[in-house]
């Protein structure tokens, strides 16, 4: 197929691919590899194409994994479920359901492919839990060249692939070391905002999963706070119908109104805001761990996400605050503010080597605020902050060597399995500092 229009799910990156492919093996996609090499085209890999940035954009061969999706094993003994690249998050975790077992934690959504979710460093919020990548034990990625390489738990390879921004190869498989299933008990509140961000650390260390949201231009946090519970302790079916009508509505529905609202009149936003704070339902209920973790985003968005080390995230999220009210900018959209574990499994990852606190700024997609998105990147990099691989921003390799102690191994890896730069766009040129 070829000549077809291609855009993201936040409509911030579009293109025309010279030609569009999808393997559903990985025979066939070292095949379209070697084609794409021979006919001197670059190839960019494609998951459910939720990333903000321009990694996935091409002019030359889009390489969509959807194909590359299903149940590929599972290891009972030691807890281990593998599924193909293209296969959703949602589906891998109710795959895992199936057999007893979950992923110890996850993000927000759960449409993306998970060898998209965990190439950008997808996370979620806990204290004590990684990204998603660092629950993966093995992968299998088919090379630039075309060879097909099984990575398991002590390849070397390893920390380079689990976040790897489609640079090294296709993902074709991913073996993820599960837990076994458990419940979560959330509970929604609305706090006084100084108390929650000036404690957000203890708040964090004294949860499982904590995170909060903040309506620009008021004095307001949503907070949310996840207990794990045994699996039979899960509410019965009718909470998660409610839960359900509240997400589509109230979180959904509603808000799709307000963003209209505060389109169409920006001096409306802050009273809009205000209600728009009190109008999220305060709420508790109980449900299997990946009904929780995952809600529906059907307001279109545009988004950027910065990672700081913990210890400094109220003075961050302080800097922001002050720097936005400075400014003339009437955001509708809320701020979700939340943490992770230092993580020292994937070299890319955003949390590596330093527990971490992350501030995610977002827009409706029908009205980007580019200055917004500046005026966080700039409060934010002078807290040591790490952009977000899948979300808005202007970094380039210059920067982000020195913000991630292994950039340069990373690069040796890259050199080494893609000799010839067939995976390359300009974005990744930038972020990677690419000859
Ligand atoms: C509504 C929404 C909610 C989100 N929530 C969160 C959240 O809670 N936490 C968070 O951290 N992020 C979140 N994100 C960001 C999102 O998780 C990441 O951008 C993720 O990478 C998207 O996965 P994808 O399958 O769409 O991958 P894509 O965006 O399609 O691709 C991402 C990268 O992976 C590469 N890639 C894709 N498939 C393969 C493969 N098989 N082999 C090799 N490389 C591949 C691509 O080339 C690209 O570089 C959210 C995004 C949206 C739109």
């Amino acid at each position: 197929m070829s000549g077809r229009g291609w855009t993201n799910w936040g409509r911030t990156s579009r293109s025309t691919p010279a030609e569009i492919v999808r393997p559903r093996s990985a025979e066939a996609v070292a095949r379209a590899l070697r084609r794409a090499s021979a006919a001197g085209l670059p190839v960019r890999p494609v998951g459910a194409a939720h990333s903000f940035t321009a990694l996935a954009r091409t002019d030359g061969v889009l390489l969509e994994t959807r194909g590359l999706a299903g149940l590929r094993g599972v290891d009972r003994d030691r807890g281990r479920i593998t599924v193909g690249g293209g296969t959703t998050i949602g589906a891998t975790a109710r795959l895992a359901n199936r057999f007893g077992l979950a992923f110890q934690n996850l993000g927000d959504i759960d449409h993306q492919t998970i060898a998209g979710a965990i190439s950008t460093g997808t996370h979620g919020t806990g204290g004590a839990f990684g990204p998603i990548a660092s629950q993966v034990v093995g992968l299998q990625l088919v090379t630039p060249g075309g060879e097909v390489l099984e990575i398991g738990e002590d390849d070397p390879l390893l920390p380079a692939a689990r976040v790897s921004l489609g640079a090294l190869g296709v993902i074709t498989a991913v073996t993820v070391q599960c837990v076994a299933a458990f419940g979560l008990a959330a509970e929604e509140r609305t706090e006084v905002l100084e108390p929650v961000i000036a404690g957000f650390g203890d708040r964090v260390a004294a949860a499982d999963h904590f995170e909060l949201y903040w309506f620009p231009g008021t004095g307001v946090a949503l907070t949310k706070t996840n207990t794990r519970i045994p699996a039979g302790e899960v509410g019965p079916r009718s909470s998660r119908v409610r839960r359900l009508v509240d997400d589509e509505l109230l979180s959904n529905g509603v808000f799709e109104l307000t963003c209209r609202l505060a389109r169409q009149a920006p001096l409306l936003v802050p009273p809009i805001n205000r209600v728009a704070a009190h109008t999220v339902a305060e709420r508790a209920y109980r449900a299997p761990s990946h009904q929780v973790f995952a809600s529906p985003r059907r307001v279109r968005f545009a988004e950027a996400e910065w990672a700081v080390p913990l210890e400094q995230l109220p003075q961050a999220f302080d800097a922001f605050r002050t720097a936005l009210r400075r400014s003339r900018l009437r955001i509708s959209f809320p701020v979700e503010v939340r943490a992770a574990a230092a993580d020292g499994s994937a070299w890319l990852s955003t949390s590596f080597g330093r527990p971490t606190g992350y501030i995610a700024v977002h827009c409706y997609a029908r009205d980007v605020q580019r200055d917004y998105f500046r005026l966080a990147e700039r409060v934010f990099r002078g807290y040591d902050g790490r952009p977000h691989w899948g979300k808005l921003h202007t970094r380039d390799a210059a920067d982000l060597r020195g913000r991630y102690p292994r950039f340069d191994d990373f690069l040796a890896v890259r050199r080494r399995l893609d000799p010839g730069g067939l995976l390359r766009n300009p974005h990744l040129d930038r972020v990677l500092g690419l000859p």
